[in-house]
């Protein structure tokens, strides 16, 4: 099953579109599997269950992590990962530049966007967008590579679509202020359920677990 979802979903999205597979929870044999279908990245959520899945499948697969990413989980994070797709303060920004200077590594980072302003989610509001990465770009050990927006949560799936569509506007947006810096080129939206809408507006790096695992036990 996961042969064929993995197939289906890389037969039907653009070439120029990254299929990430989320594996929170997934168990190593399944991920392999995805792998072997010609998954080329893996997200993870928790930077525990990650490094516990990095000692079985290493390297040959590209790490992000996507889930919030704790202060006091730095160090071990920019160990792993080869993207933090998370970013959402500047003192995280702050701790995760130090981490690399330490290991003498450039830490391509996108940082996370609250498309839909939810005051229960993580993410920098789009207000606040400018000035957040005002402050950030003094990091040289870091590199910033794109915007991650986690939509939503509606009962009518395209109703999602004008938050994917701002978020584009907002990747645009930095890209003509800070297009020089850094390699900015990555929007990462879209699940699931709502992957294709996200593709449709503009996204590049779609996260998807269910679709290609089945439902989460
Ligand atoms: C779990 C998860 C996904 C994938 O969700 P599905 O609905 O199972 O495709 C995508 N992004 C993030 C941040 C996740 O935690």
């Amino acid at each position: 099953m996961i042969k064929s979802n993995v197939k289906m979903i890389l037969n039907e999205i653009p070439s120029t579109v990254e299929v990430l597979a989320a594996t929170k929870t997934i168990g190593c044999d399944r991920i392999i599997e995805a792998i072997s279908a010609g998954i080329k990245i893996i997200g993870e959520n928790y930077v525990q269950e990650a490094e516990r899945k990095y000692e079985v499948i290493k390297g040959g697969v590209n790490w992000h992590l996507i889930g919030h990413l704790q202060k006091n989980k730095v160090k071990r994070a920019v160990r792993i990962f080869d993207v933090i797709q998370t970013l959402d303060s500047s003192e995280l920004a702050y701790l995760i530049n130090r981490e690399c200077q330490h290991l003498d590594k450039i830490m391509p980072v996108m940082i996370e966007v609250n498309i839909a302003k939810e005051s229960q989610k993580t993410g920098i509001l789009p207000g606040d967008l400018e000035t957040f990465i005002d402050e950030i770009v003094k990091f040289k050990n870091i590199s910033f590579i794109g915007l991650m927006a986690m939509g939503p949560i509606l009962d009518n799936l395209e109703a999602i679509r004008p938050y994917f569509r701002t978020a584009k506007q907002l990747f645009c947006r930095i890209r003509d202020i800070y297009g020089e810096k850094g390699e900015w080129k990555y929007l990462s939206m879209g699940m699931s359920d709502t992957y294709r809408i996200a593709i449709e507006e503009g996204a590049n790096i779609v996260r998807i677990g269910t679709a290609i695992f089945g439902p989460r036990r």
